[in-house]
């Protein structure tokens, strides 16, 4: 008898996300300690967020207008009142035995968002056609544990509770996803989100925007939800791909095996590409959820929401349109351009200096964005002004530098942070225009190249491009190159 081994295509991924957002207050959630990075262990700590007996939280307002804006912008419901409760489970980690989290009654419900479709996405290519919308579950406001510090030299464990208590927004994705691609279109859209909301600083590798993946498979077109697996704790795009690829790969071969899938928790190990079994589901914990005794449940009224949602900035979607519409560019550019909050403020405030949007758009997605890049820098470190921008475009339209020596001016503005016409004036690369100076240089290029003339003149048109090279060689790539074809042209004429 033979086995008929179905296609990969037999099989279709069903992937849910819960990112946990670090929301960028100064305090905790529940007490006044500083939440900032990369602190001495255990130096932001209080009472509080030791998790000492008999004191009280009281809820961080901020965080709650964080987790307003987040539900406004993805037009989730808000709850007009929500409630924290206890998650209990032991860790050295989390020292009050319980976490404070909201369950049944989470401050934002539903909502959307959306992302563009898989096959754009795969091609890195313009967005086209309808975005595919993923619907969101709920967002509810949580305190983070702390963290268990290993290998630091004395062959000891050491807990540092600095983390412990800052807040965190937990935003759950229906099973809306079906690839590995598209759960990083998700993710990114997600964190370019929260970013534009000031409400999260998007820091992958820090932590303050991590992911779990939940993934099943299932037979194409069935519409059944199988048993899925998490993966916990994924801190790039990266990994949030190879896992997912790893995992439904991994699915597939136990069903083609003859298997069943378990409900377990995975963890992802980047080094090795491969995922190891953390928990399953008879280990799984029993969390005893009960509302929190201490606080009382969230109201936020009416008003207040108006407030926020009247203060939301212009968020990434309406920005991009509005740069599409306004200054002419094409989708692919406006997506680009708008791809940060920063970065779409620096294209136009370059414009605000009278540089023309093409113009400014073209160098600041290539030339800018290329050195950027190369060292992995922010454009807010960036020394190039938005002004300085302008004024080397200025030059170039003005005839006194060439595009092409402006991009060696640009190079040295962006390492030194000197302005276009101090970088033209020291290194003397004004532009040569003067119709005696060039006539002079191609009299002598003519001359030294008697070989090509007379095979220019025979018909061989292509050796056209041999003299203007030259006489750009000669004059360091000064020479006006419209002039230059111009006066060789007349030159050269029969
Ligand atoms: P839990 O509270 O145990 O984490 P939830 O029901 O809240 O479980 O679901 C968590 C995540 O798992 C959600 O993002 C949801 O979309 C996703 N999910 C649920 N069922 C499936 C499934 N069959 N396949 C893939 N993802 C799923
Ligand atoms: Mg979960
Ligand atoms: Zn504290």
């Amino acid at each position: 008898m033979t086995t008929i081994t179905p296609a990969r295509t037999a099989y279709e991924t069903v992937i849910g996300l819960e990112v946990h957002a670090q929301l960028l207050t100064r305090s905790k959630m529940f007490c006044g300690c500083a939440t900032a990075f990369g602190a001495e262990p255990n130096t932001q700590v209080c009472p509080i967020c030791l998790g000492m007996p008999g004191v009280l939280p009281v809820v961080n307002k901020r965080a709650v207008e964080f987790a307003v804006r987040l539900g406004l912008a993805v037009h989730a419901t808000i709850a007009a009142s929500s409630r924290f409760a206890r998650k209990n489970y032991f860790y050295p980690d989390l020292p009050k035995g319980y976490q404070i989290s909201q369950y049944e009654l989470p401050i934002c419900e539903g909502g959307w968002l959306d992302i563009a479709r898989e096959a754009t996405i795969e091609r890195h290519a313009r967005p086209e056609g309808a975005p595919k919308r993923i619907r969101l579950t709920r967002a509810h406001l949580e305190e983070d544990a702390g963290k268990n510090l290993h290998d630091v030299g004395d062959g000891a464990s050491h807990v540092d509770l600095n983390r412990a208590g800052t807040p965190l927004l937990e935003i759950v994705s229906e099973p809306d996803l079906r690839s590995a691609d598209e759960a990083v279109a998700y993710l990114k859209a997600l964190r370019e989100l929260v970013v534009y909301l000031g409400i999260c600083d998007g820091n992958m590798e820090e932590g303050s925007f991590r992911c779990d993946a939940n993934v099943s498979i299932r037979p194409a077109g069935s519409e059944t939800l199988n048993t899925r697996v998490e993966l916990k704790n994924i801190n790039s795009f990266r990994y949030v791909k190879r896992a997912i690829e790893y995992e439904v790969e991994r699915q597939i071969g136990v069903v083609e095996d003859g298997g069943r899938i378990v409900q377990e928790t995975r963890l992802f190990d980047p080094q090795r590409g491969v995922s190891v079994t953390m928990r399953s589901k008879e280990a799984a914990h029993d969390y005893r959820y009960f509302p929190e005794p201490d606080l009382v449940p969230i109201a936020a009224p009416a008003a207040w929401i108006a407030e926020i949602r009247a203060a939301l900035p212009e968020l990434p979607e309406a920005k991009r349109a509005r740069f599409a519409a306004d200054h002419g560019l094409s989708a692919y550019d406006a997506t680009v351009l708008t791809g940060s909050r920063a970065l779409a403020d620096y294209f136009e405030a370059t414009l605000r200096h009278g540089a023309p949007p093409k113009t400014a758009a073209n160098w600041i997605m290539g030339e800018l964005l290329a050195l950027l890049n190369a060292e992995g820098a922010e454009i807010d470190t960036c020394r190039v002004t938005p002004k300085s921008l302008a004024a080397l475009f200025a030059l170039i339209d003005a005839g006194t530098i060439s595009g092409k020596i402006a991009k060696t001016v640009f190079e040295e503005m962006y390492r030194t942070g000197a302005e276009a016409d101090a970088v033209v004036a020291a290194r003397g690369l004004t532009q040569v225009s003067d119709a005696g100076e060039l006539a002079a240089v191609i009299d002598q290029v003519i001359a030294d190249s008697p070989k090509e003339l007379a095979q220019y003149r025979a018909g061989k048109d292509k050796l056209f491009g041999h003299f203007v090279g030259q006489v750009m060689k000669r004059t360091q790539g000064k020479a006006n190159p419209a002039k230059v074809n111009e006066l060789l042209k007349a030159r050269l004429a029969p």
